[in-house]
């Protein structure tokens, strides 16, 4: 019972942890709707996750009044690109979804991966 209580809240989100700064991350962008950091596990040289700020589940949680929201997280990401220098030679924006798409932190985020030449495959 504790337990349904907890995830409704989002007590036990990382991400939620890390927006409201009870858990550390290496903060690199802060606005109204999103909050950027350096992933935990970088799979390149640069790795950055761009958060919403309210917890969303996945994509599969999106609303229609969410469309903005959604513009601003590649737009935030393309500004962190060019502030990591990845802009011109490129990079990956990733958004895992549900269990088949690879997602294992349930809060909506979008992977900004560069700095090295991606392997064709999609990981
Ligand atoms: P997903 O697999 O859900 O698309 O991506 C989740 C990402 O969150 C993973 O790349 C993982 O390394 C990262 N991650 C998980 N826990 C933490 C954490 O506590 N801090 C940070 N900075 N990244 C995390
Ligand atoms: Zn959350």
């Amino acid at each position: 019972m504790i337990w349904v209580a907890a995830i409704k809240t989002n007590m036990v989100c990382i991400f939620c942890k890390i927006i409201s700064g009870e858990s550390p991350a290496k903060i690199l962008h802060r606005d109204d709707l999103v909050t950027a950091f350096r992933d935990i596990h970088p799979i390149g040289p640069t790795h950055i996750l761009i958060v919403t700020n309210r917890h969303i589940d996945s994509v599969n949680e999106l609303e229609p009044e969410d469309e903005s929201l959604v513009g601003h997280m590649v737009l935030v990401a393309k500004q962190l690109a060019e502030q990591e220098g990845i802009a011109e030679r490129g990079y990956r924006l990733i958004v895992n979804t549900g269990a088949h798409g690879g997602q294992s932190v349930f809060h909506l985020h979008l992977h900004l991966i560069g700095g090295r030449l991606a392997r064709f495959a999609i990981e």
